[in-house]
């Protein structure tokens, strides 16, 4: 296994992630999403705990369908940025907002003390396969919101990135050239949605460096710990899981632990691989636990 170590936290920039990604540094990051309840909260702070220490590169909260968590999503940066030595970045969406309602999420999140925005454009209440359909006085694609955001300054952007391609995109090159308008208005980073074959990682980072864009394009880990899930989830995001790797797992009948284990190893095997072909760090799906990330750093030996 290749030893990869933490982001040093002694690089100029505490706050700003572009910066951060592109000093060469390999890059470590978790994404949490705003808990719903009491019993939650106290879940992901544990998890904040645990996953501190190893001094990510930063950590994100996610924004919730329709613009459902924007408080708690507000709330919960900023604590971050108050409460720990972690540099937050929050998620935000066009779902359901006026740009004067976009501004003023951006006022809260500056006021929090954020200066890094995830800027997407979210899915229709129906889910990410159904026609969308803006907002009255709102905005149509992700491009503008990081338009929007470009303009007012004060915010490092990252944006999503599909290396199995959108699901309502024509084609991977169409998509391609979404990402690459993405670059263009102002994103600095992409981060990746959640994808098993890291063949379709280089492809879409190959896509992008082809249109003359250097963007730096942080794969998104998710974790096989529950097939059934994470097939069903992936119909609906465009993500596929190949047949070899349902094999691996189905290979262990109803073991619950055995499952979780080879779902750990082939997540582990991605990260290497990954790593291996350039990818300037991972970005992991935490659903608010710290136990399969530390569980895949066991296998990458990435210490404290
Ligand atoms: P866009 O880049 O606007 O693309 C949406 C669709 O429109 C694509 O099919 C694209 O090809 C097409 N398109 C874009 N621009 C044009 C154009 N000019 N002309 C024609 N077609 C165009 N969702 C949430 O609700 N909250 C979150 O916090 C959240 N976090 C995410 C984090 C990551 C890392 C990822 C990968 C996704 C996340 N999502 C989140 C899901 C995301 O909102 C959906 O995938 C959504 O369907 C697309 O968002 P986007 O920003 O990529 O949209």
């Amino acid at each position: 296994m290749s030893d990869v170590s933490p982001q040093s936290p002694s690089l100029s920039s505490p706050q700003g992630i572009a910066e951060r990604l592109r000093s060469g540094e390999r890059s470590f990051s978790f994404e949490f999403f705003p808990p719903k309840d009491e019993a939650g909260e106290t879940q992901l702070w544990n998890a904040i705990e645990a996953l501190e220490p190893y001094r990510p590169t930063f950590v994100s909260v996610t924004y919730g369908a329709g613009g459902s968590t924007r408080d708690t999503t507000v709330r919960i940066t900023g604590r971050i940025a108050r409460e720990t030595s972690l540099t937050p970045m929050a998620h935000l969406t066009c779902v359901g907002h006026t740009v004067a309602e976009v501004d003023a999420v951006l006022d809260s999140y500056a006021g929090a003390g954020i200066a890094n925005v995830m800027l997407l454009r979210g899915d229709p209440k129906e889910g990410p396969r159904a026609p969308w359909t803006p907002t009255d006085g709102g905005l149509t694609y992700a491009t503008e919101l990081v338009e929007l955001v470009k303009g007012r300054g004060g915010f490092d952007i990252g944006v999503a990135a599909f290396p199995e391609g959108h699901p309502t995109a024509a084609s991977l090159e169409a998509d391609a050239d979404v990402l690459v308008a993405k670059a263009r208005a102002g994103a600095q980073f992409a981060i990746t949605q959640m994808f098993f074959r890291a063949d379709d990682y280089v492809a879409l980072v190959e896509r992008v460096r082809e249109r003359g864009v250097d963007l730096p394009i942080l794969p998104g880990i998710m974790p096989i710990l529950n097939l059934g899930a994470i097939q069903r989830q992936g119909e609906l995001i465009g993500t596929s899981v190949p047949a070899d790797i349902i094999e691996r797992i189905q290979r262990y009948g109803e073991d619950k632990a055995a499952i979780r284990a080879e779902g750990i190893a082939i997540a582990a095997e991605l990260c290497e691989e990954l790593l291996e072909g350039g990818a300037p760090g991972l970005h992991f799906y935490t659903l608010n636990r710290s136990t399969a990330t530390l569980e895949i750093f066991d296998r990458l030996n990435v210490r404290v």
